[in-house]
């Protein structure tokens, strides 16, 4: 990890031994197709925490009340993807393995793929729920088959792993959509949505990926890959408050591609860090 002074997430002050809820910087955007910037994520996240109250009045719960920890970013020896990737599962699988759950902080989407390896160590069966604008199947994208337009098709290669329910996807390739169709992974994000497929998942743990490009690009402009329409801020926050209202054993989570430099009023990174919050009370419950 990160040797030098960082920003902490808001109050994220437990030490790993007595933490619940572990954040993971994973400061990555290799493979972003079509504007960079999700490097800074982490960041940004970190620094637009601090206007942020710990007090979750959706949730009518509080972060100082979770044993909350801020373990730094991934420290990357080498730049290319698969090492870069084997860092993360490295730190994720002592996380999952210490019996806590982490949240990543993206990051490109592709981070996600060495999480829920990690998770599936502990969690065979895991079921991931991808809340994201973009389909994410693609079997390569420019002949490079780790790319973040490709991180859900290399999460299904994964042994064990569970079903996919994919939340708010209004952009891909025909075949991604026959895809989807054919398999039934598509839903609205929507709370009822949300609660039906909890209850299609129940047996199962869950890891939550959170693209915040699902959010219409009105109320999160600072993102690689911009995709008109879409819920909004509110949406998410009512999805998540199904989550935390139904107990679903939600045991990782990330937050990826918020690319902060592209939103100039500071406003994406603030929503995204608001987001980590919420999530970090559903985990940590
Ligand atoms: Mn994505
Ligand atoms: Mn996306």
């Amino acid at each position: 990890m990160g040797g030098e002074a960082r920003p902490r997430f808001l109050c994220a002050e437990a030490p790993f031994e007595s933490a619940r809820v572990v954040l993971l910087g994973c400061p990555f955007d290799e493979t972003a197709s079509f504007r960079r910037g999700a490097l800074f994520g982490p960041d940004a996240i970190r620094e637009a925490s601090d206007c942020l109250e710990t007090y979750s009045p959706h949730l009518d719960k509080d972060l100082e009340d979770a044993a909350l920890c801020d373990l730094g970013d991934v420290d990357f020896a080498s730049g290319d993807t698969e090492s870069v990737l084997a860092s993360i599962q490295a730190e994720a699988v002592k996380i999952f393995q210490a019996g806590k759950r982490p949240i990543c902080l993206g990051g490109e989407h592709l981070v996600s793929l060495p999480a829920v390896e990690a998770a599936l160590g502990v969690y065979p069966g895991l079921a991931v729920f991808q809340w994201d604008a973009h389909a994410d199947l693609r079997d390569d994208y420019l002949g490079e088959r780790l790319s973040h337009a490709c991180a859900m098709r290399r999460i299904l290669e994964l042994e064990g792993v569970g079903p996919l329910r994919q939340f708010g996807v209004r952009s891909g390739t025909r075949e991604e959509f026959e895809w989807m169709r054919a398999k039934d992974t598509l839903r609205p994000l929507s709370p009822e949505a949300v609660s039906a497929a909890l209850k299609e998942t129940v047996d199962s743990a869950i890891y939550l990926t959170l693209d915040v490009d699902v959010v219409n690009p009105g109320e999160m402009p600072g993102t690689g890959s911009p995709e008109p329409g879409g819920p909004g801020f509110d949406a998410l926050i009512d999805c998540i408050s199904v989550l935390s209202d139904s107990g679903a054993r939600i045991v990782g989570a990330d937050v990826v591609e918020l690319a902060p430099e592209l939103d100039p009023t500071g406003a994406s990174a603030v929503a995204a860090a608001k987001l980590v919050r919420e999530l970090a009370l559903v985990l940590g419950a």
